[in-house]
């Protein structure tokens, strides 16, 4: 037998991909599964976008690149931050891994260690406490409420800090509660951290392009002057540009941080994918029609899910003002059978759930909230409509 090390052992499996491959399982089983589990937009890539990538193959762009991503990719970034969010930077502040996931671990693992914390406020996403573990340091979870509009406030975050904080980990718009924080309380929070500690702040933005309504995102290094120096901003075309498979992701950051993360990226991967790169590129210079087409049919499905799920018994949803998911409070069930099965967490309701009426929710322990399901909206109306429709009988099936 091969001796697993402590360190996969001590991983857990990340929840959505996991129920994504569950709900794969009973389709291939001939199941029709209303799958609401993985954050993955359902449109396919735009057509410029591939015939981008096809060029790039077919013109020998088929090689390794250097370890942070092409010269042309770096300069295709910087261009779109100064144009998006009027954020200087340079292709030395850049860095274009396989994917946010991995761009966020680079970012941690060139960063924290043991004997280090990490503040994540609570609800997370679900890779954010792993990612922090599997580096040896400590992840801080931070509770925050559904009456608070899921929102970190400046006092909970100066209680958690400490002589070891090293990173804040912040997310908005945020994946799994479709919160936005505004400007103004994103600047209360860091001049908080700024104020009370050294630590510097992650801030993953890759739902920037979903808000809804007139909610404006914000780019955190430009918040104060000079933040930029301490502030490790992520993001990527997965969701945006529904680009999940083609693993695009980046960080900015000071230079000689990228410079870190570049060293790592070096032994694990070599590069990110040379046909990606220049699929990226055509992404973030081309027409961006297609990014607000999706956007407008996200909303749209947004109104539909809220519509539905605050019209059933027991369910208590805020709405969302960004990415596409649904987050809510379903703890009024918890305690009665379904089916001859007892609910008693949120991880039974999604088991009972699935296995009953074929609807795939994540529990929302997954995302360090307990009561809680997940639903991703990224999918066509008429799945939302079955699946909802299935869900509101099955409520009512729950027995006292
Ligand atoms: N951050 C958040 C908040 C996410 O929801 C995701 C989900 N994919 C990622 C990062 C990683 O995205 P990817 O690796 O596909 O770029
Ligand atoms: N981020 C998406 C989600 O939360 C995709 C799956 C994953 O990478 O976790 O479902």
């Amino acid at each position: 037998m091969i001796r697993i090390s402590q360190l996969a052992m001590s991983v857990k499996p990340s929840a959505t991909l996991a129920a994504g491959a569950k709900a794969r399982q009973l389709k291939a089983a001939g199941v029709k599964v209303f799958d609401f589990s993985l954050g993955e937009p359902d449109f396919n890539t735009p057509k410029h976008i591939c015939a981008a990538a096809e060029k790039a193959a077919l013109g020998g762009h088929t090689h390794y690149t250097p370890t942070s991503g092409t010269a042309e990719v770096k300069a295709a970034i910087c261009r779109w931050y100064k144009t998006f969010h009027g954020l200087e930077c340079a292709p030395e502040n850049v860095i274009v891994s396989n994917g946010a996931k991995h761009s966020i671990h680079n970012a941690l693992a060139a960063t924290v260690g043991t004997g280090d914390e990490v503040i994540i406020p609570t609800p997370y996403w679900v890779s954010y406490s792993d990612l922090v573990s599997m580096t040896g340091a400590t992840p801080v979870l931070v509770g925050t409420t559904l009456e608070s509009g899921f929102k970190l406030t400046p006092a909970q975050l100066k209680a958690a800090i400490t002589p070891r904080t090293r990173v804040l980990m912040l997310n908005s718009p945020c994946n799994p509660t479709g919160t936005v924080y505004t400007r103004a309380e994103l600047e209360a929070l860091v001049d908080t951290l700024v104020n009370n500690s050294d630590a510097a702040i992650l801030s993953d933005e890759i739902y920037e392009q979903l808000t809804f309504g007139n909610l404006k995102p914000t780019c955190v290094a430009t918040l104060r002057a000079g933040l930029k120096d301490r502030t490790i901003t992520i993001s990527g075309a997965s969701k945006s540009y529904a680009m999940t498979g083609w693993r695009m992701g980046w960080a900015i950051a000071p230079a000689p941080l990228v410079k870190a993360m570049d060293t790592i990226q070096s032994q694990e991967t070599s590069c990110p994918c040379s046909v990606s790169q220049a699929a990226l590129i055509a992404a973030l210079d081309g027409p961006q029609d297609c990014v607000h087409e999706m956007r407008q049919q996200f909303a749209a499905r947004k109104e539909l899910t809220c519509k539905l799920l605050q019209a059933m018994p027991g369910v208590k949803l805020p709405v969302p003002d960004g990415a596409f998911y649904a987050f809510f409070d379903v703890s009024a069930h918890f305690g009665k059978t379904f089916g001859g099965k007892q609910v008693k967490d949120s991880l039974s309701f999604c088991d009972a759930l699935l296995e009953q009426a074929h609807v795939n929710l994540v529990a929302g322990a997954a995302f360090g909230a307990e009561g809680f399901v997940r639903m991703s909206f990224a999918t066509g109306n008429e799945t939302i409509q079955g699946g909802l429709a299935r869900l509101g009988d099955w409520l009512t099936s729950g027995k006292q």
